[in-house]
């Protein structure tokens, strides 16, 4: 666990249809997401780690990047919540992420701000990436500045302040 950051949720969509069924989820202040896959379709919730009663995302990491020592990381998926659990790193270690099932290196998004050079790497809501919805997650361990987007929409933004 690190020290809370201070961190700024961004709401691009007033409208977005919650229900039992989309596939981002609401239940009072909670949003969050019940299903997230690797672009080969793998699911990665895993029971076996809750956040506040609700499956956790597992992201296999190589620390340093490519050919890296790998280390299990869970991650809450609450939208805004940067718990996670896995060893400590020291903040800025850069993280090579993988599907824990496939092996294969999650896909390159879009640059983030923390650094330069830095990437946000998807994770999608749905099995098939041609869906658009993804979850990106910075490379860089320590970074809380994700973001959720649907039908190729950006839809919440985590901005570190
Ligand atoms: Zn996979
Ligand atoms: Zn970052």
């Amino acid at each position: 666990m690190q020290e809370k950051k201070c961190i700024r949720l961004e709401e691009y969509l007033d409208d977005y249809k919650f229900s039992q069924t989309s596939r981002i989820r609401k239940d009072g202040d909670r949003i969050w997401v019940p299903d997230v896959y690797c672009h080969n379709g793998h699911s990665l919730m895993v029971h076996g780690v809750l956040f506040d009663g609700l499956p956790a995302i597992h992201i296999r990491c190589h620390v340093g990047g490519e050919g890296g020592p790998a280390e299990d990381f869970y991650l809450s998926p609450i939208i805004g919540d940067d718990r996670k659990k896995g060893p400590d790193l020291p903040a800025g270690t850069r993280v090579m992420m993988t599907c824990p099932i496939c092996k294969e290196p999650l896909r390159k998004l879009v640059p983030c701000s923390c650094r330069v050079g830095a990437y946000r790497y998807a994770i999608y809501l749905t099995p098939d990436p041609e869906e658009l919805g993804a979850i990106g997650l910075c490379e860089t361990y320590g970074c809380p500045q994700s973001f959720v987007s649907e039908d190729g929409e950006l839809i919440y933004e985590c901005v570190a302040e």
